[in-house]
């Protein structure tokens, strides 16, 4: 299958980018022992003699993380292998003291599959080329040690999805909405806590430059990009590295590097870690420890059969039973609390389109301007849904539910009706009042009734206008408008 993607030309040339994302599995206990996974422990207080593998220990897999495997490949439509292998990567890091990470390599447990977003109004599809079940390394720690480096092996063991993407993606920001897309899917489908500052989700960005029709140039890889902005950043760097590298007569050399967003005077700066080893300096072998990983078709069934719905899914079933744009449903169902907080507040006013807008602007304003996400804010969905509802029955103007919606997040009143009354919101809607109100207004007003009637729109806005004012902006302008027609005309 062909990508659908292209991206503009830089500077003449196309980007090629295939992303490796490391997703841990959200097991309670490690892939391979029984040692916690928790987060946040002291050093070394959760690496047993398995995870260290020491003389006489026996790995033995944990069918959790096999089960998120499965959930992960049944999602993106890939094939799940009834058997795969577990295989040694050998290499020499003081954060893998057992000299191997056990990892799978020829026969991954998730072969294929695909991962759809949006670009803006264009439908991407992105292959994936494997997803493997695979232990992490523990963690060096270079600061706080006095010009030595400690090691924690708590992480050690700790179970990991490596999800493998086709060299298919054409610029930055397609990278970065793929990345968001299988961050929001892995959350979604609960096999990941989805914690980027953790760790708990991190992408490896395999970029190369070409000039259009020619075959693919040499990538590098640039490692542990644990953020969709420096996802996009480093990709972007590393880009204009290459191109300019090329321009001045060089060859871009297969090699791994590491982003620093604080280099180049503060424009982001990618550099070579090393040069890149080829999977023979790693003398993979099937790990005799382990036997062949099998998976009943059954319990891919059972697995299939207990399947949430999906994003994309549930998108479409909001258009058709809220009557939902197709953007305004992509946007609500972005992650599973998105989509949890919008049949909240719709459920809380019958309102589906008014909640779509207020989430998309508003509400998606004020988290991003405090670095919130959607379920931490400060104004919860039924609070947003009886805002909502005050609109919908004209209680209050679109203005005013600006200030009542200002007053929540401030964390004034979580009451929408005693706010509205204690800011002298509500609007003017018995119309005997207005009415009394509209024909003064005229009687005053001659001459812009005689502009009006003589085919002047201008003087009809005033005259709306006028009454807004006269009411202290509390008429509703919609019933004015109406009113003022009936009556001129
Ligand atoms: P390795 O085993 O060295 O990691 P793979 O062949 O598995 O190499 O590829 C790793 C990643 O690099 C994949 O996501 C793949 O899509 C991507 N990739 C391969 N070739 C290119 C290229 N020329 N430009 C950009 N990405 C590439
Ligand atoms: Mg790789």
């Amino acid at each position: 299958m062909t990508t659908t993607a292209t991206g503009k030309l830089i500077r003449g040339y196309e980007v090629v980018i295939g992303l490796e994302t490391h997703a841990q599995l959200s097991t309670h206990s490690k892939i391979f022992s029984g040692s916690s996974t928790q987060f946040g422990a002291d050093p070394n207080t959760q690496a047993s003699p398995v995870d260290l593998a020491l003389p006489g220990t026996l790995p033995v897999m944990n069918r959790g993380a096999v089960e998120r495997a499965i959930r992960f490949g049944v999602a993106v439509g890939a094939r799940v292998a009834h058997q795969s292998i577990f295989a040694r990567k050998n290499y020499f890091y003081p954060d893998l003291p057992k000299g191997y990470q056990i990892s799978q390599y020829e026969t991954p447990v998730v072969q294929g599959g695909v991962v759809e977003f949006f670009v803006g109004e264009v439908l991407h599809r992105v292959n994936l080329t494997r997803a493997h079940l695979e232990e992490d390394a523990g963690k060096s720690l270079h600061e706080d040690y006095a010009g030595q480096t400690g090691i924690d092996l708590n992480r050690a063991g700790t179970p990991l999805l490596e999800i493998v993407t086709e060299p298919d993606m054409r610029s930055s920001a397609e990278a970065a909405e793929y990345a968001k897309t299988l961050h929001a899917l892995v959350v979604w489908l609960g096999i990941c806590d989805g914690n980027m500052q953790e760790g708990s989700f991190r992408c490896d960005a395999n970029v190369s430059v070409r000039k259009p029709g020619a075959p693919y140039g040499t990538r590098r890889e640039i490692k542990n990009l644990n953020s969709f902005k420096f996802l996009q950043q480093a990709i972007d760097c590393e880009v204009q590295w290459q191109i300019d590298l090329i321009e001045d007569g060089g060859a871009v050399q297969q090699a791994t590097a590491l982003f620093n967003p604080n280099g180049n005077g503060g424009r982001g700066e990618t550099r070579a870690m090393r040069s890149k080893e080829e999977a023979h300096d790693y003398r993979y072998f099937p790990d005799p420890d382990l036997p062949p990983l099998v998976i009943a078709p059954e319990w891919i069934e059972q697995v299939r059969a207990a399947m949430p719905e999906l994003p994309r899914a549930m998108a479409e079933r909001f258009q058709r039973e809220h009557g939902l744009p197709e953007y305004d449903a992509l946007a609500v169902t972005q992650s599973k609390a998105h989509a949890a907080y919008f049949e909240a507040a719709t459920a809380r006013c019958q309102a589906p389109k008014l909640v779509a807008n207020w989430m998309m602007g508003e509400l998606a304003r004020r988290l991003n301007a405090d670095g919130l996400v959607i379920d931490h804010g400060p104004v919860d969905a039924a609070t947003l849904g009886a805002l909502i509802a005050r609109i919908g029955d004209s209680t209050i103007s679109n203005n005013g539910a600006r200030q009542i919606f200002d007053a929540l997040w401030a964390g004034e009143s979580t009451d929408v009706d005693a706010l509205i009354e204690s800011k002298g919101l509500r609007q003017l809607n018995d119309t005997g009042e207005l009415d009394r109100l509209l024909d003064e207004l005229l009687a005053a007003n001659a001459k812009s009734v005689e502009e009006y009637r003589a085919g002047k729109e201008k003087a009809f806005n005033a005259l709306v206008g006028q009454a807004m004012k006269a009411t202290k902006g509390k008429a509703n302008p919609a019933q004015v408008t109406e009113l003022l027609k009936k009556k001129l005309g």
